[in-house]
């Protein structure tokens, strides 16, 4: 290409980490620097959503969107974004998955603004005032984005082009795209429609723990803060749910180098419909596995029925996306 690539960045409903991820690459931003332009990213530069607005469909060759929609302003910029981008990247766990903000979908959004706005010990509202979606000030009208019902993923508002999972995306994952930009720039290839950028394999493949793993029935659930585990020894045969068994791998394994379990923050591979499920299941068949004690089978998923927070274990990264969202309501949140 003889012109510069042009990049979109835009931060939706998430907390900031993918796009201080980016700014991780540390020099490496200078290389990108080299072939490619920023022409909008309003969290680390100044820019207004005018600027966005001033170019035309396709004008813009990489969009790279953060955060879950949440608001009628988020899937305004997922529109006006998807409008103006050849391609549009879903970057972080919150665009592809709806992330943690997606375990809103539990509450109501009615649900969510009394708590906020009246229920929580520090609110003093007696009025029970509410934000409102416009406000009339000195004769003009002050505008509000609207808090939407629930939290969607990216994909189920326009369609994504890549991938790249992770809370916040590993350094590693956010030169895939680097280099993806780089070699666009060179010889105009991208890589295919519908690349994730990360493993397709589940990460207890690449985990060292898993030759650790024998196979002994889960007898007991315990949580991270109960015990201190043996870094040698794959997590789930020390009764502590790691979900490295029904998420894609690709990270590196950062939080299992500092013995803490994985969370599921890289999503499902491509051969699963439903981590949680898939992961739900697994520990289930590990819990209940028969044993030479002859444990009789009502006392078998005792374990499982003894896990706290069931929906935030499980689905902490994907409820939005997850295979039957609309019946989540009814699981419990304790
Ligand atoms: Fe490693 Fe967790 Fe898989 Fe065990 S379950 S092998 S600790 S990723």
């Amino acid at each position: 290409m003889a012109e510069k690539v042009k990049i979109a960045v835009n931060w939706a409903g998430a907390c900031g980490g993918c796009d201080v991820s980016i700014l991780d690459i540390e020099g490496k931003l200078l290389d990108l620097a080299a072939v490619a332009d920023v022409v909008y990213w309003p969290v680390a530069m100044d820019f207004k959503r005018k600027d966005l607005e001033s170019y035309g469909r396709g004008e813009i060759d990489v969009g790279v969107f953060n955060g879950c929609i949440r608001t009628s302003e988020h899937e305004e910029d997922a529109k006006m974004l998807r409008e103006r981008c050849r391609v549009l990247v879903a970057f972080g766990a919150c665009a592809a998955f709806g992330g943690i903000p997606g375990l809103g979908n539990l509450f109501s959004a009615a649900e969510i603004l009394d708590r906020v706005y009246s229920e929580t010990p520090s609110t003093e509202n007696p009025e029970k005032l509410r934000p409102l979606t416009a406000t009339p000030i000195n004769g003009h009208s002050l505008q509000l984005p609207e808090f939407r019902e629930s939290v969607k993923a990216l994909p189920s508002v326009v369609e994504v082009d890549y991938i790249v999972p992770g809370c916040p995306p590993t350094m590693e994952r956010v030169l895939d795209v680097v280099h993806a930009i780089i070699g666009f720039a060179q010889d105009g290839v991208l890589p295919p429609k519908g690349t994730v950028f990360a493993s397709d394999k589940a990460l207890c493949d690449s985990c060292d723990r898993v030759q650790t793993r024998t196979g002994a029935r889960m007898s007991q659930i315990r949580r991270p803060h109960e015990l201190i585990a043996d870094p040698n020894v794959c997590f789930l045969e020390q009764g502590i749910i790691c979900l490295g068994i029904a998420t894609r791998g690709g990270c590196g394994g950062p939080c299992i180098k500092v013995n803490m379990p994985c969370r599921g923050c890289f999503g499902p591979t491509a051969a699963m419909l439903d981590p949680a499920a898939e992961a739900l299941s697994a520990i289930g068949s590990i819990a209940s596995r028969d044993h030479e004690d002859d444990i009789p089978a009502n006392e078998r998923l005792a374990p499982i029925r003894a896990i706290v927070d069931v929906a935030g274990t499980f689905y902490r990264f994907t409820l939005p996306a997850a295979a039957i969202p609309g019946t989540l309501k009814h699981v419990s949140k304790g």
